[in-house]
């Protein structure tokens, strides 16, 4: 049976090229880049290549950028790091009801610090608007964080607009740009931003490292304490092959942006169609237009979105309910209850993200075979025969 992988918001393959890359850096140039012989030395010089090559792909300089661990830890940095950094001058900080976890637990853990958080409500397509942001926006706010792209119903926020509120009010501005790198072109002066967050494994790199823009004169009070790594700002011995492959994936990324862009589009576009036309009761949330090129986030009536995926993956299709992050939660997502879709209707939701070896023969058969599944699983439902 041919499997069907569309799930790339949860994560993506290693690119051949990527790999190819990394590997003499686990065995032969093994060097740490601290060393100064010549095995330190060839293990810094390929983390300095890789830094100029993610600093090119966002519009920054190389020594704005700090390797991390994933996006959690960039996430992470950015949040705690202004907060620890800034609360001599307030303690209220702005973010949205739909960021990622690795954004609202931060959050949520400097709050029983005594840090007021404030979260922008979106609309019912998934947008924050920045006249909310503005209004929220006091004399203490020292931080504010919305993400560019969301992994569950892919929208894309008003990031430059957001970020030039901040700016004019000396607020550091921070967005989570993980399911948007390789997706959109990114550029941190145009977009407003002080910092960004980026992990390698949704790009087609490896998991386990990412990195985050660090505006240059912005103060991150680090939390990893040790060594001058990254200096200063983020100790531990750098994951040489990781940041290898992290440079390679976003110097790919680049390259044939428009290209895959517009190809993957048009795909996403016929799959919705496909599947809105197919199936009765059925639709698509989020934003129409302002959405990840690659997301496709329904809500299916009278069926649950687990026995939907579990019916597709026997047919070989790999796609997520909601989110990854909340597969294993029965609380629904809180990304569909920001924008008011009730608990019903959120079991019944269904992600789909499409990535470079989806075809449209992928697509076909998805749009053939999800109807059919649907049916079967309506037929089986007491809720569905009351409601016809
Ligand atoms: C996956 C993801 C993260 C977490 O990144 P990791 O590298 O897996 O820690 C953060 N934010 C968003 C939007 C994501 O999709």
């Amino acid at each position: 049976m041919k499997r069907i992988y569309m799930d790339y918001a949860a994560t993506t393959p290693v690119r051949k090229g990527v790999l190819d890359e990394m590997l003499p850096f686990f065995s032969e140039n093994f060097g740490n880049q601290s060393s100064l012989h010549s095995f330190g030395q060839e293990a810094k010089y390929a983390v300095e290549a890789a830094r100029e090559k993610v600093a090119s792909a966002i519009g920054a300089t190389p020594d704005e950028i700090v390797f991390t661990s994933g996006g959690t830890e960039s996430d992470n940095f950015a949040v705690k790091g202004v907060a620890y950094a800034r609360e001599d001058k307030g303690r209220h900080i702005i973010t949205s009801a739909i960021e990622h976890h690795a954004i609202l637990e931060p959050c949520r853990f400097l709050e029983k610090k005594g840090f007021e958080i404030t979260c922008i409500p979106v609309d019912s397509k998934g947008i924050v608007d920045p006249a909310d942001v503005l209004k929220a926006v006091k004399k203490e706010t020292i931080f504010i964080s919305v993400m560019h792209g969301n992994n569950e119903i892919g929208t894309i926020q008003p990031i430059k607009e957001i970020g030039a509120i901040a700016r004019e009010r000396g607020i550091i501005f921070h967005s989570d740009a993980v399911q948007t790198l390789g997706r959109m072109p990114l550029n941190v002066d145009t977009m407003n931003l002080d910092l960004m967050s980026v992990s390698g494994h949704k790009v087609y790199g490896p998991k386990g490292v990412g990195f985050i823009y660090i505006r240059k004169g912005t103060r991150l009070t680090p939390f990893m304490h040790g060594g001058e790594q990254e200096r200063g700002r983020r100790a531990s011995t750098h994951n040489v092959p990781g940041i290898v492959g992290l440079g390679k994936a976003a110097e790919f990324a680049m390259i044939d942006l428009d290209k895959e862009t517009i190809r993957i589009t048009a795909l996403r576009d016929k799959m919705i169609r496909g599947i809105l036309d197919n199936i009765e009761d059925c639709r698509l949330n989020g934003h129409p237009t302002k959405r990840l090129s690659n997301n496709i986030h329904i809500s299916i009536d009278y069926v649950e979105g687990e026995s939907l995926l579990l019916y597709l993956d026997m047919e070989g299709i790999a796609c997520s309910t909601g989110s990854a992050c909340s597969s294993a939660s029965l609380e629904p997502s809180h990304v569909l209850s920001a924008i008011g879709i009730s608990a019903d209707t959120a079991y019944g939701a269904l992600r789909f993200t499409l990535g470079r070896q989806t075809t449209e023969d992928d697509v076909n058969f998805v749009i053939e075979t999800l109807p059919v599944i649907v049916r079967k699983l309506r037929e089986m439902s007491p809720v569905y025969k009351n409601k016809k």
